[in-house]
């Protein structure tokens, strides 16, 4: 049989004739051990070649396989299988009673697939999605069973991996109680005179948005845990209509406004999962960097903000907490993430990523994994500073290379 396979954005498609869906993890494991090259395929929202597995590799899947979410209400963990999508994982979550710290903009996206490339939400206390993961189950090279806990050394390579390690089967993840949110949206944001560390910290999640056609932001959205003190917001103006952060794209797509309490699983993303997330025709980019260089860097932005704008949809600027995943945007650094929806049109959108790239290049940025960028590998090497570590992980745990792909190995490894 032969497919098209693409990603979701359909801006990439995979060279893989198939898309193998293994019914078991033994035929999963056999797979694995008889392939040459072997990717995996989560849910395909990234928007660049990392899930390529190159001529005559192996895709693969893991939606046959059982969706296994298991809480243990007694521990506050969830084990959950390897091709199951944040949905599915918060609203089991939810039903026990439990919550994760924290959601990136939509939940369709797979947590195996989101938390290979680092993927994260906002707030200036929350770590990325891979944060919250204390144990990860791997299918490695030779087709045998691995599990690497938090504790372990060689852990902080293992989340954030870029699927180079192995096939992730399981992840169990750290849990807490249950919490509600209220979601409230606020319109023109100056630039001028923005105290970003204040705005940042104002509530448990904030997102600012800007199609820079203007210095400032058009909306925040500041996501409010119920069960915490609420400092008030005296920039901006409260918005009278529900928003969209894609200027022209419906409001009901997004997830509650106007402060109505709600379980966190509903409001801390932006889009809700039985719609279409974002705009649906669109490129995306994003830069991690110092949060300290928060204003700085938006100021360099705002300089070039006429190259930027007519490729833009939006831009949105959130928070990470630094982590310890070697691989991770946010390892090491409390973190700002400027992120772009472009349009549809890699060849218009492409130079403008340099621009912005040259533009942020001084504040050490660190590209989102799943995203389009043109920063070269040599440049991106120097940028991760536990970059030894991880290729003695690779290394140990997939001598031949078979998860590695163009993608990684032209980071992993430098020509000589
Ligand atoms: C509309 C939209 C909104 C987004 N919003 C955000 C956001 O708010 N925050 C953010 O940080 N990012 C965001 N992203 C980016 C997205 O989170 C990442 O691209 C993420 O990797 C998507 O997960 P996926 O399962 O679709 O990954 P895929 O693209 O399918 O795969 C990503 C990588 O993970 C690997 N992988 C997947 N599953 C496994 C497995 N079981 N074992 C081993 N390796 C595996 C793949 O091989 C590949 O290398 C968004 C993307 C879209 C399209």
């Amino acid at each position: 049989m032969t497919e098209t396979l693409t990603n979701w954005a359909g801006n990439i498609t995979y060279t893989a004739k198939e898309l193998h869906r293994p019914h078991s993890l033994d035929a999963l494991a056999t797979l694995v051990a008889d392939s040459r090259k072997v990717r995996v395929l989560g849910s395909g929202h990234s928007f660049n070649e990392i899930a390529e597995p190159g001529d005559d590799g192996v895709l693969l899947s893991l939606t046959a396989l059982p969706p296994a979410v298991d809480v243990d209400t007694t521990a506050r963990t969830v084990r959950v299988a390897g091709g199951v999508r944040y949905a599915e994982l918060a609203r089991q979550v939810h039903e026990h009673g439990l919550a994760l710290h924290n959601m990136a903009s939509l939940p369709h996206i797979s947590v195996a697939g989101s938390v290979a490339t680092g993927t994260h939400g906002s707030g200036v206390t929350n770590g990325s999605l891979a944060s919250a993961v204390r144990e990860v189950e791997l299918i490695t090279s030779d087709g045998s069973t691995v599990t690497i806990a938090r504790g372990e050394d060689r852990f902080d390579g293992a989340v954030t991996s870029l699927g180079a390690l192995g096939v992730v089967t399981a992840l169990t993840l750290d849990l807490e109680p249950d919490f509600e949110v209220s979601q409230q949206v606020f319109t023109e944001l100056p630039l001028e005179g923005l105290d970003f560390e204040a705005v940042a910290a104002s509530a448990y999640s904030v997102s600012l948005f800007t199609d820079w056609g203007q210095p400032g932001f058009r909306q925040v959205w500041l996501k409010r845990r119920t069960d915490q003190p609420n400092p008030g917001f005296p920039w901006a103006e409260p918005a009278t209509e529900a928003a969209h952060p894609v200027p022209g794209m419906p409001a009901r797509n997004c997830t509650q406004q106007f402060g109505v309490p709600g379980p966190w699983h509903e409001r801390l993303p932006h889009f809700r999962a039985e719609f279409t997330p974002s705009s649906g025709a669109e490129l995306q980019s994003e830069y991690l960097l110092p949060r300290a260089d928060a204003l700085s860097a938006l100021h360099a932005l705002d300089a070039i903000r006429e190259t930027v704008a007519p490729v833009l949809q939006v831009c949105e600027v959130r928070t990470v907490a630094a982590d310890r995943q070697w691989l991770s945007p946010a390892y090491g650094r409390d973190t700002v993430a400027l992120h772009f929806t472009w349009v549809e049109d890699t060849a218009a959108v492409l130079p403008v990523v340099r621009r912005v790239e040259a533009t942020l290049d001084i504040f050490d940025a660190r590209p989102h994994w799943g995203k389009v960028f043109t920063v070269p590998s040599a440049v991106l090497r120097e940028r991760y500073p536990r970059l030894d570590d991880f290729r003695s992980l690779a290394q140990s745990l997939d001598p031949a290379g078979k998860f590695t792909n163009a993608f990684v190995g032209d980071f992993l490894h430098p020509i000589s």
